[in-house]
């Protein structure tokens, strides 16, 4: 491991020296006088004095090289539509895109809320945006009016854009009444609202407010509009994180230190070279989304497959045909998704022929090690690469750096600290953390380019939430649980605040979750902790089988006899409860504060988020409340 150690401590060590070089990936128009200004921790400047733009990097500088190239690779599976646009003609659209903004009076600064389905013109507005200098907040198509309304008051955007609607399974999904109930419950309404017609659902435009995207857009075909170079710490976006925890914080992005940060990333841990094709299939609502369907591989000169759909249909073979079809080398998927496709005939999995695709990244929850190794037995060549990171951080935490050096993976684990990340294991009561021990994953400040320079309106949250656990260091938490083993490997045990106390032994919700899903009969499965009068906290267990038919006390037992054999009987679920379907945020995290808090009849909390909520029904089926 010597090329990825020396990779990685120069980063550390010789921070300025490293982050300056990486500089040189993207176009300045007059490069920093300061690669990192920590003057006032924890708030850290990279890149002070230098002007430059997220748009010009992703967009324009690579007209001129590679102008006919697909950009940006449109797939819908729900309305069977395929659009290719090159950088060439990407350009144009951006060009017309940041004319119509500015037409409704967006200037540098403002804010623009992003409310679309998964389609090009929501890549145009986020590149408009930061082409003239604004601040982009997209949010989730998938959320309802409440959310929508509190991200509103948030960011009190200038304009909003949105559609007449999305679809999801063959169903129209309508977003106008959504967008206009948001807009009566938010305090500070947008002056405009910019709407693209799919033709989906009829729209009743308000006058005085609403404009047509179609309309407005031929008074712009011509359009040229000049990049605005701003500083360096510039915000160039607000996204809300997955709110599986309680209140989304607005994690805050920089312009040039999330411009250099992405582009190196994608030659470094994604390992694609300009002109390769990425296919990642988060949707552009999601910080994954935001860097690896649009940011990073357009920085970097890649083909970028977005795509509107859902991974069964039209069957279960339906992302390995596209990247069959398209030579897609690098894919970036969820684990969530991998354990949907498992649920399937394997068949499907075999059906294409995978020669180019190189690499499969899994992010967003835990990947359990026999998920991870079914999908590298099913897909054979491809590198399945586990990794960890966060809406904060931007880019990855944690993950083998192939380009760097390409690393034996181990399954169940995300490897190795990302250079730039100085990661920290910190054990509760401040004692040393040995091999396979059990502490809170946190990272000494400064943060890497590329990270959240702050939360959104509010530096004071910034500070106190994710710089305030320590007595003695102000590290920054990420409010993971995790071990690293005696070879460095690094394993993420769950959040802090999931671990289980039983009769004195502090349990990780993952280990127990990995150890069920270890036996055959398991798809997935979410464990939580019970308050219990004897031991303090006992283990409950939610299980989806792979056959809902074997739901029993046979397949009680096994499960059971499976959790004693990997980790000992004081990890034995008190109960085990069979359901068809787990309670999930939209961003496909397990709502264990939800399920647990009903175990223990207390409110469920904030499900604003929550992906269905039929699934909260079938948890409290199982406990027996009404
Ligand atoms: P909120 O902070 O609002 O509660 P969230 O933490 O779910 O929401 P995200 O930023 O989307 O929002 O998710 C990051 C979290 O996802 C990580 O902190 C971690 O708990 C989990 N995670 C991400 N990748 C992995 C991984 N490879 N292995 C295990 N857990 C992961
Ligand atoms: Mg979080």
């Amino acid at each position: 491991m010597g090329a990825y150690r020396d990779h990685y401590r120069r980063s550390i060590e010789a921070r300025d020296e490293f982050w300056a070089d990486e500089a040189k990936l993207i176009d300045w128009q007059t490069p920093p006088s300061q690669i990192c200004d920590f003057s006032r921790p924890p708030f850290v400047r990279w890149y002070v004095g230098g002007r430059t733009n997220l748009c010009h990097n992703a967009v324009d500088r690579h007209v001129a090289t590679r102008g006919e190239q697909t950009a940006l690779h449109f797939i819908s599976t729900e309305t069977d539509a395929e659009v290719k646009y090159s950088y060439r003609e990407l350009h144009a659209e951006v060009n017309r895109v940041a004319a119509m903004l500015q037409s409704l009076g967006v200037g540098q600064g403002d804010r623009v809320l992003i409310y679309m389905p998964m389609i090009p013109e929501a890549v145009f507005a986020m590149l408009a945006t930061v082409r003239i200098g604004a601040i982009h907040s997209v949010v989730f198509g998938g959320f309802a009016s409440a959310s929508l309304a509190t991200r509103i008051d948030d960011a009190q955007p200038k304009v909003i854009v949105s559609a007449d609607a999305g679809m999801r399974m063959g169903k129209v999904v309508p977003y106008k009444p959504l967008l206009d109930a948001a807009i009566d419950l938010a305090a500070k309404k947008p002056a405009r609202v910019l709407l693209f017609d799919r033709k989906l659902e009829p729209m009743a435009l308000k006058a005085g407010r609403d404009v047509d995207w179609a309309a407005l857009r031929a008074t712009h075909h011509e359009a040229a509009v000049p990049v605005a170079w701003v500083d360096s710490t510039h915000p160039s976006y607000i996204l809300y994180t997955s709110g599986t925890t309680g209140r989304p914080k607005g994690v805050q992005r920089d312009t040039g230190g999330y411009a250099v940060a992405l582009t190196s990333s994608m030659r470094k841990v994604f390992a694609l070279d300009p002109g390769e094709t990425m296919f990642c299939t988060s949707d552009i609502g999601w910080v994954v989304g935001h860097s690896y369907i649009v940011y990073g591989p357009l920085l970097n000169g890649n083909t970028t497959i977005m795509y509107e759909g859902v991974p069964l249909r039209p069957d279960p073979a339906i992302w390995w045909k596209i990247c069959a079809e398209n030579n897609v080398k690098t894919m970036f998927s969820s684990p969530t998704a991998i354990r949907v496709l498992k649920k399937q005939d394997p068949d499907y999995m075999k059906r294409h022929k995978l020669p180019a695709l190189r690499y499969l990244f899994l992010a967003g929850e835990p990947l359990d090690e026999p998920t991870a190794r079914w999908v590298s037995d099913a897909l054979g060549g491809t590198a399945i690469i586990d990794n960890y990171w966060q809406t904060e951080s931007g880019w990855p935490i944690l993950s083998a750096q192939i380009a760097v050096e390409d690393t034996p993976r181990k399954f169940g684990s995300p490897s190795f600290p990302v250079y730039g990340f100085d990661v920290v294991l910190k054990s509760e009561d401040g004692s040393a953390v040995g091999a396979d021990q059990k502490a809170v994953l946190t990272i000494r400040p400064p943060l890497p380019p590329g990270a959240l320079s702050t939360v959104w309106g509010d530096d004071e949250r910034f500070v106190s939430t994710y710089f305030g656990s320590f007595r003695d260091e102000a590290l920054y938490n990420t409010f993971d649980w995790a071990t690293r083993d005696a070879d460095g490997y690094y394993f993420i045990l769950g959040r802090t605040d999931d671990v289980i106390n039983v009769a004195g032994h502090r349990l990780g919700t993952r280990e127990i979750e990995e150890a069920v899903q270890g036996n055959a009969l398991v798809a997935e499965c979410a464990v939580v902790g019970v308050a219990d009068s004897l031991k303090g906290q006992v283990p409950v267990a939610f299980v989806v089988l792979k056959d809902p038919s074997q739901a029993g006390d046979a397949a009680r037992s096994a499960i059971a006899q499976t959790v004693d054999r990997e980790i000992g009987a004081i990890a034995r679920p008190a109960a085990v409860h069979f359901v068809t379907l787990l309670p999930k945020t939209r961003s496909g995290k397990l709502l264990r504060r939800s399920i647990q808090a009903l175990a223990e009849g207390r409110d469920p909390g904030d499900l604003t988020t929550i992906e269905d909520p039929s699934a909260l029904a079938q948890i409290k089926g199982a406990l027996g409340i009404a």
